[in-house]
């Protein structure tokens, strides 16, 4: 019986917890495990929650947790006992009972049509019903039993589905089995020679966290085909132990049996809850549903976690949407589903279900390249043409360097030319600007903070731009999974995943989504060290300053110390990454999947939306936190005004409240050539590191002026003019800004994922290392030059 029909005073012992994995997991964790014996405090009717008493502590649960846990009270085993002559004790009677009880095993056959289930029922159950080469039509359940090391199994044979959503009968029965009944485990018949499609089924079950096993069946025909499949790691890395059995002939059956048992009695490693990642867009949808959701988790159905509810949702499945609708919260969930089922569309130019689907048979071919060796004769599939090349051993990586050299050619080189008519749009507003207004503190402010700090930033919109429409096109065509496969053996060397990689490419662009897009590593550790790193990564914000001091102080070469840049980011990340690994973390190695999404040709329309999405986020970034920074540096730069009107601008700056504080600091930097003026140019970068550039445009907005050179850029002439800057320091400036304190964004970034000890760690690291590393070089070129 249900626990939540005890009443008071009365007691038995816990058979079984029901439902979802994470549900049955929270129950077992406040002490409703399996053989322990419960009393029930007080349970009165209509009374949320109901009070119990576990070996010795008073613990409540609601109604419907306590629904889901399975019990043997002391009245049913006196029943059963004396149905068998027993005659003892009370209490042995009780533990005689739960003995026998607690080795039942309920079984559900699930699985493709003509996938063999009922072969494999026949098998186990010794029944002979009726095998047939064909999709049965009857909507019917079979239920038989067997004894197998003195645990009694009694297994359904389900119809035949390709899936589990609400659209034929046959998926509707099965789904309904499996959440009135709550099998104690779900059997996944798949046809081994037909592997991908049949995972299919696998992966929206995985979905639903159930306990489960899956028997590879006609093993033989897989075997005779001289395929080659390592069914071990393809169990582990979705979490779900794999038998071969032979369902004809009864090969392996005894195996399956025995995994069964283990599963049942959580005594399989290979045990585990996977998540399939479905990409950044959907996983943002699902994430937000989720956390909806969860704030009722208490009074969600047990039987589907709520990640489930929230995919089937998205995909506004009927029978999900009937549970749910019951729920007062329910129209707000669905106005919040409508709205991001529309942004995801939208984004991706497909329906969500498609979207799933591509996902999922992402996620099975990535597992299948790594663990499947086709026969000899089989045909190849589509995109394997371009996999081919791409994932080659060899090829694969000219290939990805040669996208990579694009990438950044194109984001310097061409990025070059609308950069420049910005420049002349900012330097024309500047001057129309300042003709209009009359002379005053207002001017300044406007000409000098407003539109020198801002219009600094602004220019390097293009280059921006161009880096993330690559970004972008690789990630939404599939190449970016294809070179994490390659990288894969790179990154182990790093004591890291190839699945690390994406979001280190990503941390080009900016590395607040790169390190949200860490989270589809399931290892702790590898994902702890993928975030830490990423700050290495030369985001797109730290782009302009580069262009800035290259082009001031290294015109001929700045290519090269643009690459080199980069490199020594790249350098850098390496080098941390090998170090955690070998002081902090011994390697672990949870196995998991990396998805191959099926290519696509992003649409124009898709494309174009990715883009501006980055832009308007540059744009707000322009509008919010740069303008504030902006103003207050001005203001700090403008105050206290200078008695003498003979002051000279360099001798007022020196004196306001920003030369004081520039003063404070150069003690700090003056080892590595810096003035003050870069002293706070690098504290205002703390913001974001597109400051430090608005910072010196004002700071150095009243420089010389460009007496009309041609393309001479503004802040570039004044700052190589200023001498404030030689080579080595120029130079150890720019490795200091590659290195130290990742932006603010970021720092809250590491801090919501890993939690703000590390947040303060990667602050701490990287600040001593940048100015460890920029004083070495500063030196270095000193006494080369
Ligand atoms: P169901 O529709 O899932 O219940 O599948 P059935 O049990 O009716 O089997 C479908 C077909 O597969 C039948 O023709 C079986 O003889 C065949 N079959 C079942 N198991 C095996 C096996 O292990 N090896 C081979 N080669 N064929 C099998
Ligand atoms: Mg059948």
């Amino acid at each position: 019986m249900r626990l939540s029909e005890l009443k008071s005073g009365e007691s038995g012992v816990i058979l079984k917890v029901r439902g979802h994995g994470g549900f049955r997991r929270r129950i077992m964790e406040m002490g409703f495990v399996r053989g322990k014996r419960v009393e029930v405090i007080l349970n009165a009717p209509l009374q949320d929650p109901i009070e119990y008493n576990i070996v010795g502590y008073a613990i409540s649960l609601r109604r419907s947790e306590a629904d889901m846990v399975e019990i043997i009270s002391e009245e049913e085993a006196q029943q059963l006992m004396s149905q068998e002559n027993f005659g003892s004790t009370e209490s042995d009677c009780l533990e005689e009972a739960y003995s026998r009880k607690s080795k039942h095993i309920s079984v559900a056959l699930v699985g493709n049509p003509n996938s063999g289930k009922t072969s494999i029922f026949n098998a186990i159950s010794g029944s002979h019903e009726h095998v047939g080469n064909y999709s049965g039509v009857t909507v019917d359940a079979k239920r038989g039993y067997c004894t197998y090391r003195g645990y009694k199994f009694e297994i359904t044979d389900l119809p035949g589905t390709y899936a589990l959503s609400a659209y034929t009968p046959e998926e509707l029965y099965v789904r309904h089995h499996l959440e009135q009944n709550t099998p104690d485990v779900v059997l996944n018949a798949i046809v081994a020679s037909n592997l991908e499609r049949n995972l299919y089924l696998t992966t929206e079950l995985i979905d639903m966290n159930p306990r489960m096993v899956v028997a590879l069946n006609m093993y033989d025909e897989l075997e005779h085909r001289g395929a080659q499949l390592d069914h071990d790691n393809l169990g582990r890395m979705m979490g779900v132990p794999m038998v071969p059995v032979v369902a004809r002939t009864g090969r392996g059956i005894e195996n399956l049996l025995d995994t069964i048992i283990a599963v049942y009695e959580n005594e399989d490693d290979r045990v585990r809850h996977i998540h399939i990642n479905q990409g950044h867009i959907i996983e943002e949808a699902l994430g937000a549903l989720n956390e909806e959701l969860n704030r009722y988790r208490n009074r969600l159905p047990n039987v589907y976690p709520p990640r489930y509810l929230a995919m089937k949702l998205l995909e506004r499945d009927r029978d999900i949407e009937e549970i749910l609708g019951k729920y007062p919260e329910y129209t707000d969930w669905a106005t919040l589903r409508d709205r991001e089922v529309k942004r995801v569309e939208e984004l991706l130019d497909t329906d969500i279900e498609t979207a799933f689907a591509e996902r999922k048979y992402g996620f099975i071919s990535g597992a299948l390249k790594e663990t499947f060796e086709p026969g000899e004769h089989e045909q190849p599939k589509v995109g394997a043409a371009i996999d081919a090349i791409v994932t080659h051993k060899f090829w694969g990586f000219p290939v990805f360097f040669l996208i990579m050299w694009l990438m950044f050619y194109c984001t310097f080189s061409l990025g070059a030319y609308p950069q420049e008519w910005i420049e002349h749009i900012v330097e024309w507003l500047s001057r129309v600007v300042s003709g209009l207004m009359p002379e005053g503190t207002l001017k300044d402010l406007i000409v000098d903070g407003v539109i020198g700090g801002v219009g600094s930033v602004i220019v390097f919109l293009p280059n921006i731009m161009i880096l993330y429409l690559f970004i972008s096109f690789m990630e939404d065509s599939g190449y970016l999974a294809r070179a994490a496969f390659i990288m894969d053996k790179v990154m182990h060397h790093l004591g890291l995943h190839g699945k690390s990689f994406i979001p280190l490419v990503m941390g080009f662009g900016c590395n607040v989504p790169a390190i949200m897009a860490s989270r589809t590593i399931e290892s702790r550790s590898s994902r702890l060290i993928t975030v830490m790193i990423t700050p290495f990564m030369s985001c797109s914000a730290r782009l302009p300053i580069y262009i800035v001091f290259a082009g001031a102080f290294f015109p001929k070469s700045a290519g090269l110390v643009l690459f080199g840049l980069y490199v020594a980011g790249v350098l850098m990340a390496v080098l941390t990454a090998k170090l955690m690994r070998r002081f902090m973390f011994k390697v672990d190695e949870t196995p998991f999947v990396m998805e191959l999404p099926p290519y696509r040709v992003p649409t124009v329309k898709t494309t174009l939306i990715h883009m501006w999405d980055k832009c308007a986020q540059y744009l707000r970034k322009m509008g919010g936190l740069i303008l504030v920074a902006s103003i207050i540096i001005w203001f700090l730069s403008y105050y206290p005004k200078s008695v003498d009107s003979d002051t000279s601008q360099a001798t007022h700056y020196e004196n306001s409240y920003l030369g004081t504080i520039g003063k404070a600091c150069e003690p700090i930097f003056e080892p590595l050539g810096f003035n003050w003026k870069s002293s706070v140019a690098l504290l205002s970068g703390v913001a974001a590191k597109e400051i430090v550039v608005s910072t010196l445009g004002v700071l150095y907005s009243e420089g010389e002026e460009d007496s009309g050179r041609d393309g001479e850029v503004t802040l570039r002439y004044r700052l190589a003019a200023s001498n404030d800057f030689d080579t080595a320091s120029a130079m150890a400036f720019l490795i200091f800004i590659l290195i130290y304190f990742p932006c603010i964004a970021t720092v809250m970034a590491i801090a919501s994922e890993l939690g703000w000890k590390w947040a303060v760690g990667s602050i701490v690291y990287s600040t001593t290392i940048a100015w460890i590393v920029a004083y070495a070089v500063y030196n270095l070129i000193n006494l080369l030059l």
